[in-house]
């Protein structure tokens, strides 16, 4: 385990294994079907390709970047950064996010992707942090729900760093007090 870490929430077995179930539902739900998967950079990177690999049906990638999290905790207002490079008009569209936590960013999401006719528009989060939604987004594929905590690794952040770790852990809380920062 990383030093900067307290605990480990989701192993890299348990990551393995969800994203194998995920891969299997949405491989039927769309079997026969081209499907546009749509990341949200960067937290969700590690786990589209790790999802994308492992479904069956043909898949188109695409990206968008959103405003997030400055540090550890959210400031409410959602931006598009990045958009899309291709139309979704008539496209099959799954959202691949790493995390929901107050709801508000696949609000906005749903809302803004919805204007551009897709023919059906889902979500696929790798994690759900239920306890603090703000806005009840539709959430159709889950990989694990978590605790109210702060978490890295696989995709997820603080401060730009602990993405590539292998699985998703919960900070020391004087890593956070520190503010550690990598250049
Ligand atoms: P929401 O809009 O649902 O509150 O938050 C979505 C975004 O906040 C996620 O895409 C992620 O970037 C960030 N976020 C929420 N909770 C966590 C967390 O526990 N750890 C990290 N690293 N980011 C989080």
């Amino acid at each position: 385990m990383h030093r900067d870490l307290q605990e480990i929430l989701v192993s890299s077995e348990q990551l393995d294994a969800g994203i194998g179930k995920l891969a299997e539902r949405i491989s039927a739900d769309y079997a026969g079907r081209c499907l546009t998967m749509v990341g949200v950079l960067k937290g969700s990177v590690f786990f589209l390709t790790d999802l994308a690999r492992r479904v069956s049906t043909d898949v188109r990638l695409d990206f968008m970047m959103l405003s997030s999290y400055s540090g550890a905790h959210s400031t409410g207002v959602v931006r598009i950064l990045l958009d899309l490079k291709e139309s979704i008009e008539d496209s099959d569209v799954l959202i691949v996010e790493d995390i929901v936590d107050s709801g508000l960013t696949m609000d906005y999401m749903l809302q803004n992707l919805r204007t551009r006719k897709p023919r059906s528009l889902e979500i696929c989060t790798l994690l759900d942090k239920p306890s603090r939604r703000k806005a009840q987004v539709p959430i159709k594929y889950s990989g694990f729900t978590i605790p109210d905590r702060f978490v890295v690794g696989y995709g997820l952040d603080y401060n730009g760093i602990y993405r590539n770790l292998p699985y998703i852990g919960v900070l020391k809380p004087e890593v956070i007090e520190g503010n550690r920062t990598c250049h």
